[in-house]
C-alpha cells in the first residue's frame, strides 16, 4: 500500500514538471533528403515509445495518400490535411511529437499552429523546401526557420558539377510555382550551375499544382 502511494506521488511530481516543447525545421532543395531525415527522426521517437502524429498537405499526392515517402522510398504513415487549422484540430491528446512534411505547401497559418503546439509542450518537426525553383524563399518556410529552435539544412549534389547543391533547378517549361510529384521536372544544382528559370526544356508536364 505504501508502495502504491509512493508511485502515485512520483507520477504526480512527474506531471508537475513543466514540459518544454520546441520546433525543428529540416529545410533544403529537392533531392536533399529532407523527408528521409524527417522519417528517421520520427522512427527514433517511435522506438522511444513516444506518441507520434504525422501530417502532410493535401496538395502532395506523390506516391501515397496515407504515408509520407522519401525519394529513397523510406515511408511513414501520415494524415492528409487541407489547412494548418485542420492539422491543429487533428492533433490528439497525448501526442508528444508532430511531424509535418512539405511545409512549403501549407498556408501562412502554419507558423501560428506550429508555435501553438510547441507552447503546449510538443516537439514539432517540419520538413520543406526553403526556396522555389526561381531561388525565392518559399513561404511559410522562412518564417518557420526564424522561429525554430533547431534548423537542419540539407543539401543535394549538383548534377552538373558535383558541388554541394542548394537549388532546385526546373528543367521543363510548366505553369505554376511547383510541379507536384514530378521529380523528373527538377534537378539539384549548385549556385554556379543554377539558372532561375526553366533550363533546357525537354518536355511539357501537365500535372502542375492545382
Ligand atoms: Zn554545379
Amino acid at each position: 500500500m505504501d508502495e502504491l502511494t509512493a508511485q502515485g506521488n512520483d507520477e504526480h511530481i512527474f506531471h508537475l514538471r513543466p514540459q518544454t516543447g520546441w520546433i525543428e525545421v529540416i529545410a533544403g532543395s529537392m533531392f536533399s533528403g529532407k523527408s528521409e531525415e524527417l522519417i528517421r527522426r520520427l522512427k527514433r521517437a517511435k522506438i522511444a515509445r513516444q506518441k507520434v502524429q504525422v501530417f502532410k498537405p493535401k496538395i502532395d499526392n506523390r506516391y501515397s495518400h496515407d504515408h509520407i515517402v522519401s525519394h529513397s522510398e523510406m515511408r511513414h504513415e501520415s494524415s492528409t490535411v487541407e489547412t494548418a487549422a485542420e492539422l491543429l484540430s487533428k492533433v490528439e491528446r497525448g501526442t508528444e511529437v508532430v511531424g509535418i512534411d512539405e511545409g512549403q505547401f501549407f498556408d501562412a497559418e502554419l507558423v501560428n499552429v506550429v508555435n501553438e503546439l510547441a507552447q503546449r509542450g510538443l516537439r514539432v518537426i517540419v520538413a520543406g523546401l526553403d526556396q522555389d525553383y526561381t531561388g525565392k524563399p518559399f513561404e511559410p518556410m522562412p518564417h518557420l526557420l526564424a522561429i525554430a529552435e533547431y534548423i537542419t539544412k540539407t543539401h543535394a549534389i549538383c548534377v552538373r558539377c558535383g558541388q554541394t547543391a542548394n537549388y532546385s533547378q526546373r528543367i521543363v517549361e510548366v505553369e505554376g510555382r511547383v510541379v507536384v510529384g514530378a521529380a523528373d521536372a527538377y534537378e539539384a544544382r549548385c549556385r554556379r550551375c543554377f539558372v532561375p528559370h526553366a533550363d533546357a526544356p525537354t518536355s511539357h508536364i501537365t500535372e502542375a499544382a492545382d
